[in-house]
């Protein structure tokens, strides 16, 4: 086919654009082609948690960009070496894997819990339990993993060895260990799925079920973790300690990079030549990742963040009071913010942007807000005020 006669796309068609496009942006707001400015809620999706460009990591990278950018996993790398170091010491987990994004951090995580069954422990078992409404990626085996059929559509046959459990349901924790199992997979609070916090007690009988049946107990901290929820991760909150957790969005601060955290019993079922990547844990990336975690645990930025949080959730909550017809729900954790809508979300996303607010959305009812981790009380007014209107003109 000839270029000039097909007004084809030259992208892909998997993404539903927002009219907009953004070419700048600086802490918690960011700038369009045409120099119209936007407060943005949504942080490149719970990504840039320090905001747009913050200088100590825009420091960091520059110096690195002067140095080296790229060498493999064949060679010693001193910022992926102090990652680690830096996310073991101030986490439960004992030795980290790098790699590039959230889905292939839970295929690391689905590959390890494998081969800790069968090299380990030396059994046959494979399968990884999950929970509907989760959202785990979009690679053949984390599309499997993910218990939303929207996300496999058209992508059969899926991967064997996925099994999903209820959400937040005691009772069917009884049909957890099946004859093959030999993990779990889950979020502490799902964020695609509609931003539904796990309830404790939920999370302490699924950890105890686990302990007493032998199973590997794995979160998916893609979207929680690296300070989204008001602590550096969101299993503090919960009183357990995990055997495995993925990271990745806001470990970068939007520089790509993705993580796997294990014990080391679990970990040792890595060994040379079990696991690789490329571009995993490359200088860039890491020198981005340890930059963001050395502010997220010298600074107060944790600390202001739950400042930030408590003033959303009680203005939120104020505005659910005042429009019971509209807002029927607010929750989350931190800032992983959902609230429950009675009109489609997208309308109340659309109606912000005309405002210069940017939100989103987590499923067909649900707002999903995400300031980043440095946004100021200001901020919150102006969204506030922002929903106000909306809500307002019905
Ligand atoms: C975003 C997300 C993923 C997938 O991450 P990608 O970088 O898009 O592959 C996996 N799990 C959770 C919980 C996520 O929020």
């Amino acid at each position: 086919m000839s270029s000039e006669t097909t007004t084809i796309n030259p992208l892909m068609a998997t993404y539903n654009r927002f009219p907009l496009t953004l070419v700048k942006g600086k802490g918690s707001h960011v700038w369009d082609d045409k120099g119209e400015q936007y407060l943005d809620f949504t942080s490149g999706i719970a990504t840039c948690n320090l905001g747009h460009v913050p200088e100590t990591v825009k420091n960091a990278l520059q110096e690195q960009l002067n140095n080296l950018w790229h060498i493999s996993n064949l060679y010693h790398i001193p910022s992926q070496e102090a990652l680690a170091k830096k996310l073991t010491d101030v986490s439960c987990f004992d030795q980290v894997f790098f790699c590039n994004s959230g889905a292939e951090a839970n295929e690391g995580a689905i590959k390890l819990a494998r081969r800790y069954a069968q090299k380990v422990k030396k059994t046959d078992a494979y399968e990884v339990v999950t929970f509907t409404q989760s959202f785990h990626g979009r690679t053949l085996g984390t599309l499997s993993a993910t218990g939303q059929p929207k996300i496999q559509d058209g992508f059969y046959p899926l991967l064997n060895g996925f099994r999903y459990l209820p959400y937040n349901d005691v009772d069917a924790l009884k049909d957890l260990k099946g004859d093959k199992t030999c993990a779990v997979l889950l979020e502490l609070v799902q964020g695609e799925g509609g931003v539904i916090p796990a309830d404790a007690d939920w999370i302490q009988a699924l950890k105890q079920t686990c302990e007493d049946e032998g199973l590997l107990f794995m979160v998916d901290e893609i979207q929680t973790g690296v300070g989204r929820t008001g602590t550096l991760f969101a299993y503090e909150q919960y009183g357990i300690e995990p055997d495995v957790m993925t990271l990745a969005k806001g470990l970068g601060n939007g520089i790509p990079i993705g993580a796997v955290l294990a014990k080391a019993e679990v970990a040792q079922a890595f060994g040379p030549g079990s696991h690789g990547s490329t571009f995993g844990g490359n200088p860039m990336a890491t020198t981005s990742g340890v930059t963001v975690l050395k502010e997220m645990t010298e600074t107060d930025v944790l600390a202001h963040s739950q400042i930030i949080s408590e003033l959303l959730f009680a203005g939120l909550n104020e505005l659910k009071d005042k429009y019971p017809d509209q807002f029927l729900d607010v929750r989350g954790r931190g800032l992983l913010v959902g609230v429950q809508t009675a009109c489609p979300a997208i309308d109340i996303v659309n109606k912000a942007r005309d405002k210069k607010l940017l939100v989103l959305v987590a499923g067909a009812n649900v707002l999903r807000i995400l300031p980043p981790l440095t946004a100021t009380a200001e901020d919150v007014q102006t969204f506030l005020s922002i929903m106000e209107e909306i809500l307002n003109e019905g």
